[in-house]
């Protein structure tokens, strides 16, 4: 059952002292007939933001001076008034005006400089971020009790933002780190220190709502889903993915968090903006396309959609913002239905570099480059941590960075007794660094200090790759093989390019060949001695993704769930709606175009025509358990139309005429 709205709008409403009455122009009947006819059916409302104000009538010192009602009831209960939910967004890590009060809560650099957004500083506008192991906390949860008290039973949830702590040296932490025996002094003992910290807020505020609003639905916001969820896992009702494809998240973002979201367990949505660029980028307008995209993708991940928007100071809502709005949701209002409670069905999992070291990007380089290469190719797959059950899976993917404890590496040679296939890069695979484990069949004996180097491939495990030698634009390891055999070999260039002698432009061209492999095989793994994965992520080489998708297809013996003539820029997700008795194919075709400097966006939807789709029956049963899988009859849903199909060799074989964007196709089986 579905507890999550499938239509939001995140309702920011950061304001800060001003000139006017706040709320001054707010109209009750505007503002609903504002959200009805946009189709929204849950607006996040601010009850406390990043300038430290208050919304709602309190004795608070905190409460917005230019307030004269209880603005945020009156918003709340016109909500509830046409049924529209009204959760309350609360800022945490970001509140200006005890920062301004409380100097001494603020978090600390090890230099003394403080942590912030953008131009932060003394003489510079900008957030300044708090501590937690201040008297803030104590602060915050005051604030907390009291939100909770003001609404009583109107409170639909509770959001928090900027859920983090830095690496902080201010005087308490330090005295606390000390008290605990870490080494202030030591930078990792100061991120676990912070780490703690984290966990201890989450788990504090939890607790502070349950004592008196058991039910109410929390999350916790840090603008990414990452594995160090896991420990706070349980305090979480739901998952929110805030993933801006115009800001820093890129449009690489959503659609890696969500593969791994997905399987926490949780209800999950995906929320964008209206805006342009990012957050408050007022007066500006998403394209039509770059929405519908963001929020289709979501659909097909099964994911409910949540758009961001800032309300005026006023009280006022913009036209334009939610004839936009309108229309993208018209749309997912129609389609909803097709990703309500569907399963993705995959057949490959990539292991997320970040059960073993955090990464410094939003999306880990070697994750991203998986996730593109996989998604290019049409593949089904999910990304997972070790607390997931990888047994349905029949490839797990290790990305470059993956260096296993013991414990992760006794859980993989499990895994590949158990019949499953590894297919790993760079360091992943090495145990503490020296060691593979046994499966690979490969000796560790070292690193190169200069890059690139060259590869020749043997053709007819790489018959996609040019004939002759493909420069590795990378740092690799050096391996020898025990009984692995050797599908590629190193080369060095002429000369190692210096001041004292150099070739052209760039790197020499190949010299000799080095005596060490570069991609080796053994029974069910695959080894590559580069890091293909943020190789391809950082420099976009064909023959990289081409080196790796072959070696799926020798490791999944070229079984694959679907086949089709599809462009590589499209996305293609299959999911299963067990309740319904169907297959839902989701289809996008949306290109991000590099148009400014700074970011991508999408300005039109580029339609395909007679695409024709393979599906593998015989793969889907093993992954979904629905040993008597019968296709009764294939519809495309926006046109209303049956699709013609054949059965052939175990594969239903049908041709899309148009995909005009975003298109579902419904699989009814007995
Ligand atoms: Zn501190």
């Amino acid at each position: 059952m579905s507890k999550l709205a499938s239509r939001q709008i995140h309702l920011d409403f950061h304001t800060p002292v001003l000139p006017f009455e706040l709320g001054k122009n707010f109209d009750k009947k505007q503002f609903q007939q504002t959200l009805l006819k946009a189709e929204v059916n849950s607006v996040t409302l601010t009850g406390r933001c990043h300038h430290g104000h208050i919304y709602y009538q309190t004795k608070l010192p905190a409460q917005h001076p230019q307030m004269k009602k209880d603005f945020l009831m009156e918003q709340v209960d016109a909500c509830h008034e046409i049924g529209i939910n009204a959760p309350i967004y609360l800022s945490v890590g970001w509140d200006a005006y005890a920062a301004d009060h409380h100097p001494e809560w603020l978090e600390r650099k090890p230099d003394g400089r403080m942590y912030g957004f953008e131009e932060y500083g003394q003489l510079k506008p900008g957030w300044k971020t708090l501590c937690f192991n201040t008297p803030y906390l104590d602060y915050l949860k005051e604030q907390i009790r009291d939100t909770i008290e003001h609404f009583g039973e109107k409170l639909d949830g509770l959001f928090f933002d900027i859920v983090w702590q830095d690496d902080c040296c201010c005087n308490d932490c330090i005295k606390k780190m000390s008290a605990q025996g870490y080494d202030p002094e030591s930078e990792s003992d100061r991120l676990a220190f912070a780490k703690e910290t984290e966990q201890y807020l989450k788990k504090e505020i939890h607790r502070t709502i349950r004592n008196s609003a058991p039910d109410c639905p929390i999350f916790f916001n840090e603008g990414n889903i990452l594995p160090s969820i896991r420990p706070n896992l349980e305090q979480y009702s739901h998952l929110e993915i805030e993933s801006l494809p115009s800001g820093e998240w890129g449009y690489q973002h959503f659609p890696t968090v969500v593969r791994y979201a997905k399987n926490l367990g949780k209800e999950y949505l995906g929320m964008t903006g209206k805006f342009h660029k990012v957050w408050a980028d007022f007066g500006s307008y998403k394209n039509q396309a770059a929405l519908e995209y963001e929020t289709f993708l979501a659909l097909a991940h099964g994911a409910k959609c949540s758009i961001g928007d800032q309300m005026y100071p006023d009280g006022t809502l913009q036209e334009a913002t939610y004839t936009l709005i309108g229309t993208v949701y018209d749309q997912v209002k129609e389609l909803e239905s097709y990703s309500l409670n569907s399963q993705a069905i995959t057949e490959i999992a990539i292991l997320h570099p970040g059960i073993v070291a955090a990464s410094k990007e939003k999306v880990d380089l070697s994750l991203a480059g998986a996730v593109n290469m996989l998604n290019e190719a049409h593949y089904q797959f999910d990304i997972v941590d070790q607390w997931m059950d990888w047994t349905g899976y029949e490839l797990l993917i290790l990305p470059d960075k993956l260096v296993l404890t013991h414990e992760l590496a006794e859980l993989l040679e499990e895994y590949v007794e158990q019949g499953g296939k590894i297919l790993a890069s760079y360091h992943s695979g090495l145990i503490k660094g020296d060691q593979f484990i046994q499966s690979l069949g490969l000796i560790f004996t070292g690193e190169h200090e200069t890059a690139p180097m060259y590869g020749y491939f043997d053709p007819v495990s790489f018959p996609k790759l040019p004939k002759g030698e493909l420069v590795m634009h990378g740092k690799g390891t050096i391996v020898q093989s025990i009984d692995a055999a050797i599908k590629g070999e190193e080369a060095a260039p002429l000369v190692e390019r210096k001041y004292q002698h150099y070739y052209s432009h760039f790197q020499a061209p190949v010299g000799e060949k080095t005596g060490n492999p570069v991609v080796t095989v053994n029974d069910q793994t695959m080894y590559y001695t580069f890091p293909i994965f943020e190789m391809y992520k950082t420099q976009g080489v064909k023959a990289y993704k081409e080196l790796i998708l072959a070696g799926i297809d020798h490791l999944l013996n070229i079984k694959k769930m679907i086949t089709s003539d599809l462009p590589t820029s499209a996305d293609v997700i299959l999911n299963h709606q067990e309740s319904q008795k169907r297959l839902i194919l989701n289809l996008l075709h949306y290109i991000p175009e590099r148009r400014a400097l700074t970011l991508d966006t999408i300005e039109d939807k580029i339609p395909l025509y007679n695409q024709q789709i393979e599906l593998d029956l015989c793969v889907i049963r093993n992954k979904t358990n629905l040993d008597h899988l019968i296709i009764k009859q294939v519809n495309q849903v926006k046109s209303n139309q049956t699709l013609p199909f054949e059965i052939v060799e175990d594969k239903v074989i049908f041709t899309v005429p148009e995909i005009d964007g975003y298109e579902v196709i419904t699989m009814n089986y007995e």
